[in-house]
């Protein structure tokens, strides 16, 4: 498994392509500095393309592009959906199941799982999200439950070729109250998903800033994060790169 943070932008629903041009340029320039990371950029889908050509000037190996998601089907009459293989060759990340597809679109673990595996078919690390929508003593329980039934079609070999994401979603920023999981609670929650997906590499999400990282990505089980809001803005992305 790769040792170094693997540190996720999530852009969401946001820049226009002038932005996200410059954006992403601010971010591969100020990474030619920043040893011993791997950043991934997930625009857009529309932005994608135009990033990939930026990507491949000169290219620096510590930056990836990311898909924020693809769709549960192959191919076929789907309007509006976007499949596996045409992300192939474009990105070398794709998120699923993350929570706004959940709470907004109904995406199910078993459409989640359906979107793992045709990632997997097509050679795109998934960053599959797991999380509880509320902490309790279950927690560690729901997480658990969910991831299993996201890879459970998966053999050994694939299941190490997927990452895991741990996203309460009481600790994303867009919720209201949003409170970040300390660096130890996260810690625990991915220790008992190691246990469980041994060699599957686990990272956190929700309210992560270039303070707060280090609390995160000390955490022997944490192997990097997802970052929504404060992936924004390209300086604090970078911070939080130098921090990690
Ligand atoms: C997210 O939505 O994936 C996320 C981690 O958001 P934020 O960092 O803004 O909490």
């Amino acid at each position: 498994m790769d040792q170094h943070p693997l540190i996720v932008a999530n852009w969401k629903m946001n820049k226009t392509i002038a932005d996200a041009v410059l954006d992403f340029e601010m971010i591969k320039n100020g990474l030619e500095n920043i040893d011993d990371i791997k950043a991934v950029i997930c625009p857009s889908y529309v932005w994608l393309a135009p990033l990939a050509e930026i990507a491949k000037t000169h290219s620096v190996r510590q930056l990836a592009l990311g898909a924020q998601n693809v769709s549960n089907e192959e191919k076929g009459a789907f309007t509006g959906e976007v499949s596996a293989q045409m992300l192939k060759n474009l990105v070398e990340y794709c998120i699923v199941g993350h929570s706004e597809q959940v709470a907004h679109f109904g995406e199910s673990p078993e459409q989640t799982r359906a979107k793992v595996n045709l990632l997997l078919k097509n050679q795109i690390t998934p960053i599959a999200c797991v999380g509880e929508n509320v902490k309790s003593d279950n927690s560690i329980f729901e997480v658990i439950n969910i991831a299993k039934q996201i890879l459970k079609d998966l053999a050994a070999p694939q299941r190490r070729a997927v990452i895991l994401c741990y996203e309460p979603v009481w600790a994303i920023s867009s919720n209201p109250n949003a409170q970040p999981a300390t660096g130890g609670y996260a810690g625990k929650v991915a220790r008992a998903l190691s246990k469980e997906f041994p060699a599957t590499k686990i990272l956190y999400g929700g309210s992560v800033d270039s303070k707060n990282i280090r609390e995160f990505t000390v955490q022997d089980s944490i192997g990097g994060a997802l970052v929504g809001s404060a992936s924004l803005d390209p300086k604090e992305f970078l911070e939080i790169l130098r921090n990690a």
